[in-house]
């Protein structure tokens, strides 16, 4: 098969992307292949599987016009600036037409070190890769704007981390992996005297064009998209907050413009609601804790705020100062902006009306006292809104039996079901399976030691969430008090 990658990024940024290839394999296999996505790219599964397939999955086989290249990022990660980040183990093998002329990126996590490995060791091993395969098309099918997965291969290789683990590459589809941190390590290079402000401003108009169009209209683009990229993270986020999504390692380079969720590393479901809830072994002051996301991701768009400073100033004809004026204004609307978001998105789980992305008269404080009853009470946030169902259907106990002070649930639910909640549009925003920590945990346990099948059964449950089926009343509970704490790791 001829498949058609563009050089898009690579023709544009040159200052930005090193032409590289993937390493060899010793005994590569297919291991998880998605071949619905496969389909809308226009790539034949046969084609996928077969030795050349799997060699183009490992950045081996590359269709001659391809040019793969390793991207340069900068990033803070958890609060310190890393002016050189970039692809350590990663290529970007190009861009894929879509049908309707959408462009998506074709990505490989695992592939062999680059110019950027720093100390790394360039490689990805199968639990990580597959947990990464899991939860993005878990978060696809939840509704969540999000980077795919086509495949995950096995090397063959035997990585050392701190045990010997099972090499593997991640196939990763993106429609951009344009980062706040690329913006960061072009701005650092414009202030260093090592690239004009023309890089920035051909990085604007590639973001704009791909992702923002509407910005390109505006009379200062940069601000524009600024503000438009605000707008997408403030309805990524409130999509994690309303399904208890917790990122785990929300640096700069983990932001996407496009405003998709990427980089499932040390990433969790809460099964019990709680605001201050943090798995990563890393994060030790709870940065990006589950309530933190939303500050945590204001505090992201003001670095993208300051690459852009200097073409704000430029194109409004003013000076730095008036700039930061304008972009404090956009950010500083952020928090409205999330609140809007996360309270439509509540109120849509309470199967309550919402109008022009804002919820109906009255229904704010609904959705605030019972934040302040999960938060008070911490039951199992996905079971309970399921519950939900069955109590607007007429049946309150399993509901209720989640708290101990039932009066006050009682009386927060009495108010809500005086409103008449839409118990099929409940149905359709609240699933019933989401990757648990514990079953992803044992299905990439199985997965290392040769045995797909949990993975595959897993997959099957969560890209099919919001429907419920027998035989998968398992996959609907919380982890058991024997799972013990959840603690992720990042790079694995
Ligand atoms: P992440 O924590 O996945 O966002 O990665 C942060 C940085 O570390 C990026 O530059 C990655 O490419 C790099 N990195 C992570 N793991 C490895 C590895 N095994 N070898 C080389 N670079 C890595
Ligand atoms: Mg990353
Ligand atoms: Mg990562």
């Amino acid at each position: 098969m001829t498949i058609a990658l563009g050089t898009r990024f690579a023709d544009a940024f040159p200052e930005l992307a090193v032409p590289w290839q993937g390493e060899e394999a010793p005994a590569p296999s297919l291991l998880l292949l998605n071949e619905p996505l496969a389909a809308d790219l226009g790539l034949e599964v046969g084609w996928l599987r077969s030795d050349e397939g799997l060699a183009f999955l490992q950045g081996r086989h590359v269709p001659d016009a391809a040019r793969p290249v390793a991207q340069g990022y900068a990033g803070h990660q958890f609060g310190g600036y890393s002016p050189r980040l970039g692809d350590g183990r990663a290529l970007l093998l190009g861009e894929l037409t879509l049908a309707d002329g959408g462009l998506r990126d074709l990505h490989l996590k695992g592939s062999g070190r680059t110019p950027w490995s720093r100390g790394g060791d360039g490689l990805a091993v199968v639990g990580p890769m597959l947990r990464e395969y899991v939860v993005s098309e878990a978060m696809h099918a939840l509704g969540v704007p999000t980077t795919r997965s086509l495949a995950v291969t096995a090397t063959g290789r035997d990585v050392r981390r701190e045990v010997v683990l099972p090499g593997a590459v991640l196939a990763r589809v993106a429609s951009s992996h344009l980062r706040v941190g690329t913006f960061q390590y072009a701005a650092a290079m414009v202030a260093a005297g090592q690239a004009d402000l023309d890089l920035l401003q051909r990085l604007v108009d590639h973001a704009i064009a791909r992702h923002h169009p509407d910005a390109g209209e505006a009379a200062n683009p940069a601000l524009a998209l600024l503000e438009a990229v605000s707008n997408v993270q403030a309805e990524l986020v409130a999509q994690w907050m309303g399904l208890g999504f917790v990122h785990g390692v929300l640096n700069t380079d983990n932001v996407l413009l496009s405003g998709e969720t990427v980089d499932y590393g040390p990433c969790a479901f809460l099964d019990a609601f709680d605001a201050s809830a943090v798995f990563s072994s890393i994060d030790e002051q709870g940065r990006y804790a589950f309530g933190n996301q939303p500050s945590i991701t204001q505090w992201n768009l003001s670095r993208f705020a300051e690459t852009l400073l200097p073409l704000i100033a430029r194109d409004s004809g003013g000076d730095q100062d008036q700039a930061v004026a304008l972009a404090v204004e956009v950010l500083e609307r952020f928090p409205a902006r999330y609140g809007d978001a996360y309270a439509a998105r509540m109120a849509a789980k309470l199967g309550l009306p919402v109008t022009a992305g804002r919820p109906g008269e009255g229904v704010v404080p609904i959705v605030e006292q019972l934040l302040a009853l999960l938060q008070a009470e911490h039951p199992d946030l996905t079971g309970f809104f399921r519950d939900l169902s069955s109590a607007a259907r007429g049946n309150l106990d399993p509901a209720r039996d989640r708290f101990v002070e039932r009066t006050a649930f009682d009386a927060w639910a009495e108010q809500w079901l005086r409103r008449e909640p839409d118990v099929d549009a409940m149905d359709a925003v609240n699933p019933v399976y989401i990757p648990r920590n514990h079953l992803v945990e044992q299905a990439l346990d199985a997965a290392t030691s040769g045995d797909l099948t949990p993975v595959e059964t897993l997959l099957e449950a969560v890209t099919d969430p919001f429907t419920e089926r027998p035989g998968l009343e398992a996959y609907t509970q919380p982890a058991p008090d024997s799972f013990g704490r959840y603690v992720t790791y990042c790079g694995t």
